[in-house]
């Protein structure tokens, strides 16, 4: 394997005023956790922490919206946070808070380092005061109209209403949240770091992946909207940005530092410091208080930040200048953030109280806990938003988890159990040989065995490459692979003719399920202990099991010896039933109230698989003839050319194209749709449109000349 033998990986720390909702899980701490666990599997020395972000404004204003104080806040929100994580298995190595002492001290180092190394610029500028509360006020804590919409209680850093963002500056009336005061401007020093000055390294190192002129890391592998956000970024010029503010909840700016009094760090300084501080609390708890050094100092480690897309800028700019100007750390060789997640044709929103809540669902539907990742991980918002819908989860547990992965393994254990007393038949590759189309230098066992080994190396290359929707997908595949193959040779006709034959099949059907036990415990950790068990195997989850078996596998080793003893039959997954679903529509409608400014979602369709793509017959085209149809306003009669022959196809573009602006147009058409009849004409195909932003229908067709009749694919 070309990757490097240890990694330190980091999911971002979710921020101590509210529960942890499904867009959290399925944004940062599933990807996160499938990739820790698969490098554990791999033999490869991880490193996966995470933790409470417990300073900032937002905490402080939760804890006087709540009537209590911070402290209170951050302690029921941790331990929310914990439960929430332990029961959906996210396996940290440990679960750190930043309100822990030892976080203190660490982002005080890294403040002193800075500060002492001339990295932080002092600048004065006009902040509102409370003069009744006697404190500075965060941007938050000062409401009052917004300049755009005249909405009366914007907040100072954004309007709720229009989604401005604003200054408190420009606020009209502005009132203090505190005491509803009016507040006063007054001096105020603050400690900024110069971003400006980092722009030109940080280039190199976003756009080429070099560190100090030297290869660092590869672009190639870096998501698209990752670099995207980070070029806009730097495009736009970095400023100096306030590394302290005044408040009176937070880590202290060291007390010896000239100034620091009342001074806080910003919590964007402090938070991923707490990365850092996690390690070190891991290694002090395992005895070792230098273990953390060698995942964040030792170059041989490779640093992985797991987040949302709205902390993209603070993993791939701020926090890598940080690093560097402290020195001595390495910076992050790939921030694969991912997208957001919707709920049921909406944004998911705390406020609104429009989420599915982990805390509650691991209450009340505990047995489908392996299903929710299982959902929200074939739903990952890779690369665009994506969409969690109850009836999508009912229909992927039950179309795929039971049709067709508790299927295939229910079937070979059955017929096992049936006709060779639980125990894997002892194959024979020279006798019983089944099939015809299997290469004369392969055995049928060989060649089945050949194919397994490369869909599960195409599970390995997509989880390295970040995939894990596809690499979920290829796994699935071995589950369809394996039905297929029982459905090819039917082992239940077969052992009325050749015993050996049927011995070959159910061997062969039992090293798959191996396969499955090991490739799904990344995905769905508890079913894939269940599904191993069954078949009395046991896997240490911190071993390199999957290394192990992928070594046997290459070379022609079984997995699973001949006379091993499964147990009997079982069903791994069962359907879920309606009213289970229904009740949890209903309970979200009840609980959140919908948006009433119209949100612009990507509704996506719902996956389908390659096979069913291929299905589709695109050809290139030129419009021949066009003639407007007899009582039918909308719609146009044309003659298409395909170069192997000329089709007649009702569109319904007469309302956006006079038949003579069509006439030569190339086009691109749906050859395979069944043909169907429109006021009285048989149209056969459809012509691929889409719409531009003034809702006239555009031609969707190839940018240079094709012959006609081109597969599209
Ligand atoms: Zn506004």
């Amino acid at each position: 394997m070309d990757n490097p033998a240890r990694y330190m990986l980091t999911a971002a720390l979710p921020y101590a005023n509210g529960h942890l909702h499904v867009g959290h899980l399925t944004g940062a701490y599933l990807p996160a956790d499938i990739f820790a666990r698969y490098l554990r599997l791999q033999g490869h020395d991880v490193l996966f922490v995470c933790g409470s972000d417990e300073h900032g404004a937002a905490v402080t204003m939760r804890a006087l919206a709540e009537g209590s104080t911070p402290l209170e806040i951050v302690n029921k929100y941790d331990s929310s946070f914990k439960s929430s994580f332990k029961k959906v298995n996210i396996s940290f190595d440990i679960f750190h808070r930043t309100s822990a002492e030892l976080h203190h001290e660490t982002s005080q180092e890294f403040f002193r380092k800075l500060n002492s190394n001339g990295d932080f610029i002092e600048i004065e500028s006009e902040q509102y005061f409370d003069a009744e509360a006697g404190q500075f006020l965060a941007d938050r804590y000062i409401v009052g109209t917004c300049p755009k919409c005249q909405y009366e209680n914007a907040y100072g850093d954004q309007c709720e209403n229009c989604g401005s963002s604003l200054s408190p500056r420009e606020l009209i009336n502005p009132t203090s949240k505190l005491s509803g005061a009016k507040p006063e401007l007054r001096m105020t020093r603050h400690w900024y770091l110069p971003l400006d000055k980092h722009e030109s390294w940080l280039k190199d190192f976003i756009s080429n992946g070099n560190l100090n002129g030297q290869p660092h890391h590869d672009v190639k592998k870096w998501k698209n909207h990752v670099i995207g956000q980070c070029k806009s970024w730097l495009e736009n010029g970095l400023a100096p940005r306030a590394m302290t503010r005044d408040l009176d909840w937070g880590v202290d700016v060291p007390s010896e530092i000239a100034g620091s009094e009342g001074k806080k760090l910003y919590v964007w300084l402090d938070a991923p410091i707490g990365y850092i501080s996690a390690s070190k609390q891991w290694a002090m708890d395992q005895g070792n208080p230098d273990a953390w050094k060698k995942y964040w100092q030792d170059d041989e480690s490779a640093l992985v930040h797991f987040i949302g897309k709205d902390n993209i800028v603070f993993h791939c700019l701020i926090f890598p200048a940080i690093l560097k100007a402290h020195g001595g750390y390495n910076l992050p060789v790939n921030v694969p953030a991912n997208q957001f997640l919707n709920l049921e044709g909406q944004k998911i929103s705390t406020s609104r109280n429009w989420a599915v809540w982990v805390n509650e669902f691991v209450e009340e539907l505990p047995e489908y806990i392996d299903v929710l990742r299982y959902y929200l991980i074939k739903n990952m918002p890779e690369q665009r938003d994506s969409e969690f819908t109850w009836k999508g989860f009912q229909e992927a547990n039950d179309n795929e988890l039971v049709n067709n992965l508790a299927n295939f393994i229910n079937r070979v254990v059955v017929l096992t159990n049936k006709y060779f007393d639980g125990k894997v038949p002892q194959p024979d590759p020279n006798e019983g040989i089944i099939g015809s189309d299997y290469a004369d230098e392969f055995s049928f066992l060989d060649a089945e065995l050949l194919r397994l080994y490369d869909m599960t190396y195409a599970v390995h290359e997509s989880i390295m490459k970040y995939d894990f929707r596809a690499a979920l997908q290829g796994v699935m595949e071995i589950s369809s692979m394996g039905n297929q193959f029982l459905q090819n040779n039917a082992p239940w006709k077969l052992i009325k003719s050749n015993e050996q034959g049927t011995a070959n099949v159910l061997n062969h059907g039992l090293q798959i399920i191996y396969v499955l036990g090991h490739l799904l415990s990344p995905f769905l950790p508890e079913k894939a202990r269940e599904l191993l068990s069954k078949i009395n195997v046991s896997l240490d989850e911190r071993s390199d099991a999957i290394l192990d078996m992928m070594n046997k596998m290459a070379e022609g080793e079984e997995l699973l010896k001949a006379n091993h003893k499964i147990e009997e039959a079982f069903h791994l997954f069962s359907r879920i039933p309606d009213d289970v679903i229904q009740q949890q529509v209903d309970k979200l409608h009840k609980q959140g109230s919908l948006s009433s400014d119209k949100e612009e979602i990507n509704n996506l369709k719902s996956t389908i698989d390659f096979a069913t793509f291929q299905q589709l017959d695109l050809r290139t085209g030129t419009i021949l003839e066009a003639e407007k149809m007899k009582k039918a306003d909308k719609l146009l009669k044309l003659t298409v050319d395909l170069g192997f022959e000329k089709r007649t196809v009702v569109s319904g573009i007469a309302s956006h194209y006079k038949p003579e602006d069509v006439i030569g147009q190339h086009i691109t058409l749906v050859a395979n749709l069944a043909p169907r009849k429109l006021r009285g004409v048989e149209s056969q195909g459809m012509i691929l449109m889409t719409e531009n932003e003034q809702g006239k229908l555009v031609f969707i067709r190839p940018d240079q000349t094709v012959s006609n009749g081109s597969e599209v694919s």
